[in-house]
């Protein structure tokens, strides 16, 4: 088997811009803590050495206060890898190492890649690497993760680390005198009775005692209450003592001391500062206007309303381009096709379906354009820093704000690693809170919806409209999460600390590689997934078809109509096609046939099955202005968003029989009786809050743990939904719109 290789190391220290270099793939690279939830794996090979990496989550201790952690500590318990490469950011030292010590202290095999080494000389600081190296006893590499230098000495290091074969050599670190004192008396209990020892280091199961790890004491207690008994007795004691003499707990006396411990070793001249040492970075004094309590908030609308201004203004050629690409590839087969069923589904499932969906790739590259800027800056982070506060109100926690981010909070993510997302939140009645709300926010397949319907009834005020959906979005979601914290998840806050990256100059490749593999995601669904169920819709639409008696009824009136033409005009109507001017009485009867064959259609549709759904459904969806169409799609848009655009044009161009009015959705719409800017709000607000697609109630479900959760966002929302786009409607049509 290939030696296994683990990755560890704080969030945002580069692990897995490390894991891409080493192993080549592409795994997301954030500027933010969360993004890497889960571990990865992936091969490398150096020098004949065949490895496999492992990216582990990113977390700033070992304790078991939260899924990363107890992700990451389990790995490393139980899969035993050979090397431990804990990456280092070397800007920020001190605070790294106190993860290191953890690793040490487990008895890891570690090897140091003193990362982003690049930074810190920005930054003026020096470090020597060799010093640090002998000081703490563990093989020192500076790194580039970015460029990939350095990452051949790491390779070097750890297979130096493994043929060593492992030793058992637990670091060990004075906690003063009352701790060590309570640490050798439990460790003689432990070792006599090999409590646990099979698994863990003696020391580092009374350490856990002492810091009071809620894993390690329910494993201890059905290991063995008579030890666990005798080791929380000795643990109480010391915590009683510290309580009296320090004011203190045994914990935040334990961290004290492993920082001490990075503090004597730092101070030994292996880190030097260049220049002026309290010297504010760029990045803080940047900060100092950015994160402003007052000037923050505002220049945090300014770059949304920016970026929506961004998108539109940009995208709209070239999604005209697209919209004339796609009526050209209708046309096309319109005119070169034989009439049947064949060509009814390639027009009105395929080219209608998708391509209402692929047209909106140019505004979704933008848009992903503009927000991979914003991510990579490491602006992102600033607004989940201050967005913290605000969230903290709503009973929700400052790491939800980077699962409403993800999931779209700022336009075009998707509430599928949205909801995943949420495992970096600690207290369970603030993930499902989080978890349930992230679905509100407006992902990339609400877009196309919204920008449809922006564009056909607000085209003056695209971006304005934009700006005001987002915003309704969050109010939405966190009144919605209000109210589950007071009722159906009731209980209290709990901290949130952050860290804020520095800030870094986006380079193109990191910009190009974000938008297109977003896009490309986008591209990979309209053509897959949503080419399928546009398909299954189309089928629905057509079948039955209208029964022979009715069908009849139609052919007579076209028999009844053409019979009671003057000759000259049944020849004028045959020959139309190639001579193309009518006479006045012609084009009038080629209009009466016109109308004839769109009633005919329009029944057809109304008599298929979905038609049947989406007719039944509008004696309740009227209240919300919408008609038995726009229920099809809506009904549609359960299975995925995206098929809410293609359901609408595959609705609205079937039973469209003249050729020459072949037209964007957006013009059938807006000169449609049945539609008007009011209903377009009301369906915007509808789309924005009803229920969860398909994929995301699945994972709504596998995360919160219950199919309930699942069972109730998809109902809960649905009403919400439905009751706020009535009150919408209503009241607009009270007001006189
Ligand atoms: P992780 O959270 O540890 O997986 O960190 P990531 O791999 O996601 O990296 C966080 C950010 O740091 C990304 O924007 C990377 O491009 C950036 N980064 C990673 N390594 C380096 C480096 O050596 N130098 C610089 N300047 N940036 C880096
Ligand atoms: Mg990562």
């Amino acid at each position: 088997m290939d030696a296994m290789i683990a990755l560890a190391g704080n969030p945002n220290a580069g692990k897995t811009t490390l894991f891409n270099n080493l192993t080549g793939s592409r795994q997301h690279v954030g500027n933010y803590p969360g993004v890497t939830v889960e571990k990865k794996e992936g091969p490398y090979q150096y020098n004949g050495h065949k490895f496999n990496i492992v990216d582990l989550p990113g977390t700033y201790s070992l304790t078991a206060y939260s899924l990363e952690e107890v992700v990451a500590r389990d790995f490393l318990i139980q899969e035993q890898p050979g090397v431990v490469i804990n990456i280092v950011d070397a800007s920020n030292l001190e605070r790294n190492l106190y993860l290191t010590l953890q690793f040490m202290e487990l008895g890891m095999p570690v090897c140091i890649a003193l990362n982003m080494i690049d930074m810190a000389d920005n930054r003026g600081i020096t470090i020597d690497h060799e010093k640090l190296s002998a000081l703490l006893g563990v093989p020192v590499v500076p790194t580039i993760a970015r460029s990939g230098k350095g990452k051949e000495e790491l390779a070097r290091a750890a297979v130096e680390i493994l043929e060593k074969g492992r030793e058992k050599s637990e670091k060990r670190i004075s906690y003063g005198v009352d701790i060590d004192t309570a640490l050798d008396e439990m460790s003689e209990i432990i070792d006599a009775a090999q409590f646990l020892t099979h698994t863990y280091p003696t020391r580092w199961i009374a350490l856990k005692y002492l810091e009071n790890d809620e894993q390690i004491l329910s494993i201890g207690k059905a290991a063995d209450a008579n030890i666990d008994e005798q080791l929380t007795a000795i643990a109480d004691k010391v915590a009683d003592h510290i309580k009296s003499t320090l004011n203190s707990y045994p914990e935040a006396v334990i961290a004290d001391h492993r920082y001490g411990y990075i503090k004597s070793i730092l101070k030994r001249d292996v880190i030097s500062y260049g220049g002026d040492r309290n010297r504010l970075f760029i990045s803080d004094k940047i900060d100092k206007v950015v994160v402003n309590r007052f000037a923050g908030p505002l220049i945090m609308l300014a770059v949304l309303f920016g970026l929506y201004h961004f998108t539109f203004t940009y995208s709209e050629l070239p999604v005209a381009w697209m919209e004339g690409l796609f009526g050209w590839m209708g046309g096309m087969v319109e005119a070169h096709m034989p009439e049947g069923l064949l060509k009814s589904l390639i027009i009105s499932g395929v080219i209608d379906g998708v391509g209402g969906v692929l047209g909106f790739v140019p505004l979704i590259m933008f848009m992903f354009f503009g927000i991979a800027i914003l991510e990579d800056s490491g602006y992102l982070a600033r607004v989940a820093f201050m967005l913290d506060r605000v969230f903290r109100v709503f009973g929700l926690h400052g790491s939800s704000v980077m699962a409403f981010i993800v999931s779209g909070g700022i336009a075009g993510g998707c509430a599928v690693p949205g909801v995943m997302a949420t495992r970096t939140l600690k207290s369970r009645k603030e993930r499902i809170a989080t978890l349930l709300t992230v679905p509100f926010m407006n992902c990339g397949a609400k877009l196309p919806v919204f920008a449809l319907l922006v564009a056909a009834f607000f085209a003056q005020r695209e971006a304005l409209m934009m700006f005001g959906i987002t915003l309704a979005a969050w109010a939405g979601a966190l009144l919605v999460a209000k109210f589950l914290r007071i009722t159906v998840v009731k209980g209290a806050a709990t901290p949130f600390v952050m860290e804020l990256p520095p800030y870094r100059m986006p380079t193109f490749k990191g910009l190009a590689i974000h938008t297109w593999e977003r896009t490309w995601q986008y591209i990979k669904k309209a053509g897959t997934v949503i080419l399928g169920i546009s398909i299954l819709l189309w089928a629905m639409m057509t079948y039955p078809g209208l029964p022979e008696e009715r069908r009849q009824v139609f052919e007579g009136e076209r028999q009844a109509l053409l019979s009671g033409l003057p000759d000259s005009v049944t020849q004028q109507l045959q020959e139309s096609e190639s001579a193309g001017i009518l006479s006045n009485d012609a084009q009038e009867a080629q209009s009466k046939l016109y109308r004839i064959e769109s009633a005919e259609a329009e029944a057809a549709l109304r008599h298929s099955i979905a038609g049947r759904i989406g007719t039944g459904l509008e004696a309740l969806s009227s209240w919300a202005g919408f008609d038995w169409r726009t229920n099809i799609a809506l009904v549609g848009g359960f299975a995925a968003k995206e098929v809410i655009v293609a359901t609408l044009g595959t609705a609205y161009s079937m039973g469209e029989v003249d050729p020459e009015e072949s037209q964007p959705l957006s013009q059938k719409l807006v000169e449609s009786p049945k539609w008007s800017p009011l209903v377009a709000l009301s369906l915007i607000v509808f789309v924005m809050f009803y229920a969860p697609c398909f994929v995301s109630v699945v994972c709504i479900v596998r995360e919160a743990g219950s199919w309930k959760w699942g069972a109730f966002s998809m109902a809960f929302n649905t009403v919400l939904a439905f009751l706020l786009a009535t009150a919408v409607y209503q009241i607009g049509k009270l007001i006189g719109y």
